[in-house]
């Protein structure tokens, strides 16, 4: 039984967690180890073996590398780059929550993550480990004494990194407060780790009410066989999932690339929710582009793709303000008759009346 357990672990590998592993799995060169060092001060290294085997042999500027091995640029800081450039801090009720909308708040039971992302807007946080009892029990009273709470995300972190007991028994909590009606849990585990979506886990997230999970997903190459399955058997168990993605420079700002991911999301049955443009955290300049850019990409993407497949493309506002449509305008004021203007897929605009008068009898 042992030997067997110990074929299998060493056949899956180790997850890497430090410059020597990224080293090691010649993921990068000797000469780079110590600015991944520097870059895991901020926020730490941590990348699944099976993630690890993707990732090897190829070139350091491939989508997947570049979102999880550190780059030099990681620590290069510009004087706009915030700490928590969502200010979640601004949010804070008690550890744990986020609450900046009436209807719904943020519940970060777990700060770590299987995979970390080099860009991660929640850096100056994650790394942390779960939540102790006594602060997710203060969480849990915070939703259960606060009656327009309708909806709990679970964000972090990644919630899916806990055990099935420990996310069952949680969700279990959130299912017998009465004003709570749905349970949101964004996470990359299906696409990055899909072997932790296994039956266990999804008995865990089978409760009696709604829970949806997003997936964060950026490149089309995330969505492997593996992934696919792990997608398949959530869905297949009546879990719906959306899917959210950052707008990254160089690993999908280019339509052809954002056009297939949207594409294949939809193919695997996940409804694509949320484009969001790259937060000014720290040390992630070399992953940002500009609005301009972003808009000019959903434009095109209004263009060529089928509805169903279109993200809402979001800014979260720096300070705790929260998230606002940042795409293109379709339809502004015609100045001179006090219509509209309707701008077609191609460009060229149509006017529009709305304010007419109603039909009457002849
Ligand atoms: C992003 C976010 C949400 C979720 O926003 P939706 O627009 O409902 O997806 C909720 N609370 C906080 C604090 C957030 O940052």
């Amino acid at each position: 039984m042992n030997i067997v357990r110990n074929l299998v672990q060493r056949r899956r590998g180790k997850r890497i967690t430090g410059a020597a592993g990224l080293v090691e799995a010649g993921l990068i060169e000797p000469a780079d180890a110590a600015s991944c060092e520097d870059a895991a001060q901020a926020m730490p290294i941590g990348i699944p073996a099976a993630l690890a085997e993707r990732l090897q042999g190829r070139d350091p500027n491939d989508p997947l590398v570049r979102q999880f091995v550190p780059a030099a640029a990681e620590n290069w800081f510009s004087a706009q780059e915030l700490c928590d450039p969502i200010g979640d801090g601004a949010n804070a009720p008690v550890p744990g929550i986020v609450h900046r909308y009436p209807d719904r708040v943020l519940l970060m039971p777990v700060l770590s993550c299987p995979a970390y992302c080099r860009f991660c807007f929640r850096r100056h946080a994650v790394g942390d480990g779960r939540m102790k009892p006594e602060l997710l029990d203060a969480a849990l009273s915070y939703i259960a004494n606060t009656p327009g709470i309708w909806e709990v995300i679970l964000s972090g972190g990644d919630p899916l990194i806990l055990s099935p007991d420990r996310l069952g028994a949680l969700l279990g909590r959130l299912d017998r407060i009465r004003h709570v009606k749905t349970i949101r849990i964004h996470s990359r585990v299906p696409a990055l780790d899909p072997e932790r979506i296994s039956d266990t886990m999804i008995a865990a997230l089978n409760r009696s009410k709604p829970v949806w999970i997003v997936l964060h997903c950026n490149h089309p190459d995330e969505i492997d066989a593996p992934a696919r399955a792990a997608v398949a058997r959530l869905i297949d168990a009546g879990i719906p999932m959306l899917s959210q993605t950052v707008l990254l420079k160089g690993i999908n700002d280019d339509p052809a690339t954002m056009e297939a991911l949207m594409r294949r999301l939809i193919e695997n049955r996940i409804k694509p929710y949320y484009l969001h443009h790259g937060d000014l955290a720290r040390g992630t300049s070399h992953f940002r582009t500009t609005l301009a850019a972003g808009r000019a990409l959903i434009r095109r993407l209004r263009g060529r793709l089928s509805g169903i497949a279109q993200p809402t493309y979001v800014l979260d506002i720096p300070g705790g303000h929260g998230k606002v449509p940042a795409g293109p305008c379709w339809i502004t004021r015609d100045e001179e008759d006090a219509g509209w203007l309707a701008e077609d897929i191609s460009g060229v605009r149509h006017p529009y009346a709305d304010e007419i008068e109603p039909g009457a009898p002849e």
